[in-house]
């Protein structure tokens, strides 16, 4: 809980450079949600420490995604006098109750987590970094003692192992830590171009910032359904990727299309369906792309965002080490 008596919660997204309609409609709109519901207070964090999980050899491009990404979640609706936005590197508290957390944890608790053992076994990776990461989130998340944090259920394990974390922690050292709770929320299925969940590392995606020529391009090569060669075959909208977004994007229009699709109408096939998308597309992120040309056009008030971002958390973060360092009788406990 915070001073306010609000209830704190924490959420971090890798800079992974512009968000896609993925991101969005998977996390960020939820994000904004939450913000504007008042009842948080609200800790979103860049965590460019992560990135390095994967980009490692060559870290060079990590300051431009943080900028892109920071400018994505400003466009899209966060407001920085809302919440508090910034970028782990610039809290150094987190790395050090990393270190201290990593000295209580088991090493089985790191190596059952499923997307460990998923990312070794399909992506080869495995480094110290790579097996730690659920513990410095756990850390990103505890270090601001918060309450809550928004998940999909797919995240749920790593939740629940921070709250096993803080379990410990809190037997050893006394009741420091509350134990995080998961707000779920319900995200829809965003198919990528290939029908599968829309993912950069697919290469399927289509971002919100993207130049219309793209978005346009980017639909076009969208899977539809293989059963509907021509126009006048009947196909299946329920398992069609362009049908989904048009769901979400278009619904004044998705009863009519259903019909024509399924009866296999001459008046309306699959081009027709990926022209209107993209046309709704474009048109729905045209004011989202204009504010974040405005904002990469001035990195220096972006910097600036992160940096004020940065102090609030820092203050939070050295707050609740220490009560960490009194808790566990350190040296440098003061
Ligand atoms: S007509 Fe539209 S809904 Fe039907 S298969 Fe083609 S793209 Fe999908």
């Amino acid at each position: 809980m915070a001073g306010n008596g609000r209830k704190v919660l924490l959420s971090g997204m890798q800079p992974t450079g512009m968000l896609h309609l993925g991101n969005y409609e998977g996390a960020l709109k939820n994000w904004v949600r939450l913000q504007n519901s008042g009842q948080y207070e609200i800790y979103y964090c860049i965590v460019d420490w992560h990135a390095l999980t994967t980009a490692y050899e060559d870290p060079s491009e990590l300051e431009e995604r943080i900028y892109q990404i920071a400018a994505d979640y400003i466009a899209a609706g966060l407001d920085p006098e809302k919440v508090t936005l910034f970028v782990q590197s610039d809290v150094k508290q987190h790395a050090e109750l990393h270190l201290l957390l990593s000295m209580i944890v088991p090493i089985p608790w790191l190596e059952r987590v499923p997307s460990y053992k998923e990312k070794v076994e399909t992506l080869g990776l495995d480094s110290y970094g790579f097996l730690g990461y659920p513990l410095l989130q756990t850390a990103d998340i505890i270090i601001y003692r918060a309450d809550a944090v928004p998940v999909g259920k797919d995240q749920l394990p790593h939740l629940e192992l921070a709250r096993e974390i803080v379990r410990r922690f809190n037997y050893f050292y006394g009741d420091v830590f509350p134990e995080p709770d998961a707000l779920l929320s319900e995200a829809p299925f965003i198919p990528g171009t290939d029908n599968r969940k829309m993912s950069k590392s697919y290469d399927n995606h289509i971002c919100m910032g993207d130049p219309p020529d793209r978005i346009q391009k980017r639909v076009m090569s969208y899977y539809t359904d293989e059963t509907k060669i021509y126009r006048g075959d009947a196909g299946h909208p329920d398992t069609c990727p362009v049908f989904a977004l048009l769901k979400i994007y278009a619904p004044e229009e998705t009863e009519k299309i259903k019909s024509e699709c399924e009866s296999g109408s001459r008046n309306w096939g699959c081009v027709k369906c990926k022209k209107l998308l993209a046309e709704m597309l474009v048109e729905k992120f045209a004011s989202f792309r204009k504010k974040r040309e405005e904002l990469l056009a001035d990195r220096e008030q972006l910097r600036r965002i992160l940096r004020d971002g940065a102090e609030k958390a820092r203050a939070r973060a050295e707050e609740t080490m220490k009560i960490v360092r009194r808790a566990m009788k350190m040296w440098n406990a003061g």
